[in-house]
């Protein structure tokens, strides 16, 4: 029995897991993007780097965290107050 509910990525129907799967994983990608902008204009006052090897991981709770390579404490604390 047909709930009625069609659902759509780019014209190609999916079945609901995999549309809510889509959602969130798109979702996801735009939240590092914007991380990843942020943090790519904040360089380290010290060596003058900025943090790279941006990853999104599982995070308690379901949030989302990052991780990133930074030279030093100096540009971490920089990206952290460049993200509050
Ligand atoms: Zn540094």
């Amino acid at each position: 029995m047909s709930s009625g509910l069609k659902f759509e990525i780019a014209g190609r129907t999916v079945n609901q897991k995999q549309f809510f799967d889509n959602i969130q994983k798109s979702a996801v990608d735009l939240a590092t993007n914007a991380v990843r902008k942020r943090i790519s204009g904040v360089r380290c006052p010290v060596h003058g780097k900025s943090a790279g090897d941006l990853r999104q991981v599982a995070g308690q709770d379901g949030n989302l965290q990052w991780t990133y390579s930074a030279c030093c404490s100096e540009l971490r604390s920089a990206v952290e107050r460049s993200m509050s």
